[in-house]
Parts: C-alpha cells; sequence; structure tokens
C-alpha cells in the first residue's frame, strides 16, 4: 500500500479551463491531490465547468506562490516535459514514471510537475526535480495539452497500481525538497569560502551540482552525512570524524 498520494503540480497555468480539465483528469484516476502554482485566472468559472464532477479536487487545490511551497513535504519530483531535453537528468516513460513515484510514495509524497501551456518548464523549476518524464508522442508534434498530458500521467500511476506496492520501504527516506535546499545552500557557502565558487565567474557551477545531486537522489542518512562533511570543512570545525546514524 502507498502511504502518500502523488502531488500533480500545475506550474502557472495560464488557461483556467485547462485547471479544471486536469482536476477531473486527476479524479477519474482515483487521486486528488493538486497543486497550482500561480495560476493565471483563479478560481474561474471555466475552470469549474471543466472539472464537471472533480469540483472537490478543483476546490480543495493548494495555490502557491513559488514551486518549492507547491512541493512542500514531498521527496522524489519529476518534472514533465514535451520534448527531449540534454541536461544530465534521467529522462523516464510514463511507465516507469509512474513505477518510480508510487515506490517513492511510500516514504512521501511525490510529485510531478507540469509546465505552462506556451513555455514549458524552463531550468529554474528543473532544478528542483530529480527526473523528467516524456510521453513519446509524435516527435514532429510532441506537445499535449496540458491536461491530456496530465490524463495520460495519472493513468499509468492508476495502472501501476498494485504492481508496485508491495515494495517495502527503503531504509531511510528520501531527502525531502527543502532539505536539499538548505544542503544547497551550505555547500553553495562552503565553496564561496574555499574560492572554488567564484561569483565572478561561476560558470554554472550550482546548478551543475544541483543537477548532480538531483540524480542520485540522496536518502536523508545519506544527505546528514554530506552536511556533516561540510561542516567538518569549516575552517577551525575540527570535526574529521563521521560516526553514522544515531
Ligand atoms: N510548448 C511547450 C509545451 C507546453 S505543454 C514546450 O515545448 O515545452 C504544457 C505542459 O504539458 C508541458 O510543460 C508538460 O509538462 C506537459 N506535456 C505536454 N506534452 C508532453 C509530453 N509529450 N510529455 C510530457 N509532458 C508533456
Amino acid at each position: 500500500m502507498t502511504t502518500h498520494a502523488p502531488r500533480f503540480v500545475l506550474f502557472e497555468p495560464t488557461h483556467p479551463g485547462n485547471v479544471g480539465a486536469a482536476a477531473r483528469a486527476i479524479k477519474t484516476m482515483g487521486f486528488h491531490d493538486l497543486a497550482l502554482v500561480n495560476p493565471v485566472g483563479h478560481p474561474d468559472p471555466e475552470a469549474r465547468a471543466r472539472s464537471s464532477g472533480a469540483l472537490d479536487v478543483l476546490e480543495s487545490a493548494r495555490v502557491a506562490g513559488t514551486l518549492a511551497d507547491a512541493l512542500d513535504g514531498c521527496g522524489f519530483i519529476v518534472g514533465a516535459s514535451a520534448r527531449h531535453r540534454r541536461l544530465g537528468m534521467p529522462e523516464l516513460d510514463p511507465r516507469e514514471c509512474a513505477a518510480e513515484v508510487l515506490r517513492a510514495c511510500a516514504a512521501r509524497p511525490a510529485a510531478i510537475v507540469f509546465g505552462p501551456e506556451r513555455a514549458g518548464l524552463t531550468n529554474d523549476e528543473l532544478d528542483l526535480c530529480q527526473a523528467l518524464v516524456y510521453i513519446p508522442a509524435n516527435p514532429a508534434y510532441s506537445s499535449l495539452n496540458l491536461a491530456a498530458a496530465v490524463q495520460l500521467i495519472a493513468w499509468e500511476l492508476r495502472a501501476a497500481q498494485g504492481v508496485v506496492l508491495d515494495t517495502p520501504p527503503p531504509e531511510s527516506p528520501p531527502a525531502g525538497v527543502e532539505d536539499m535546499d538548505l544542503f544547497y545552500e551550505h555547500l553553495e557557502r562552503v565553496l564561496l569560502a574555499s574560492g572554488f565558487l567564484d561569483t565572478g565567474n561561476p560558470r554554472n557551477l550550482m546548478r551543475r551540482l544541483r543537477r548532480l545531486f538531483n540524480r542520485s537522489r540522496l536518502d536523508q542518512n545519506e544527505l546528514n552525512i554530506l552536511r556533516g562533511i561540510l561542516t567538518s570543512l569549516a575552517p577551525g570545525s575540527g570535526r574529521r570524524d563521521w560516526t553514522g546514524p544515531p
């Protein structure tokens, strides 16, 4: 049994009709956790109409001002992209995405983030993601309507239920998005202090490091080790050991 429901996050959707249709798509597949980041024109009668019998999902959607807030409490985060991207992130198909998301939901809610209708997700949003999901559509015309993309991803999640739910939860839960953020801040401070990160010539270093660590999907224990290492590197800390988890 999953202990958490997957979260569907719509980042800056611009058409209320799509938001309503996405709420309906989620509910038809048995899910309910919808989050909206800066939705244009919310609430809106068009969204209500398109949600049809899924008004409960629409009305209980959490509305956030930043993607990080919408992802509050989440562990595994996947960005849905309408095209292949060369970003050094693992790219999943919808079936693999469903299996991974449900597995991760055993420990914390996992989220799938969908981009705005016109432009899709930018690097700033993808900085918070650990993998991409791409629906392998017509290569010459691969961009689905936002709610249609939500529907397909939600269907795969429904189909995967029962197949992956027997997996035992991991020994240490995946690190949460808030802890990862603190880690990146800590890492940046240490790299600045050591001079390795040169503000005059940052060479995208922090973004590259985020991609590297996001890809490895750290658990809480591993993150504690890394934080401990960073602390031990602070001049005068005198701490060189790691004694393992309590
Ligand atoms: N023009 C944008 C597409 C926006 S479609 C672009 O080229 O990126 C709105 C959102 O629906 C996308 O950001 C993505 O989250 C989702 N989506 C659309 N088609 C998809 C596909 N083939 N695979 C995965 N997600 C898709």
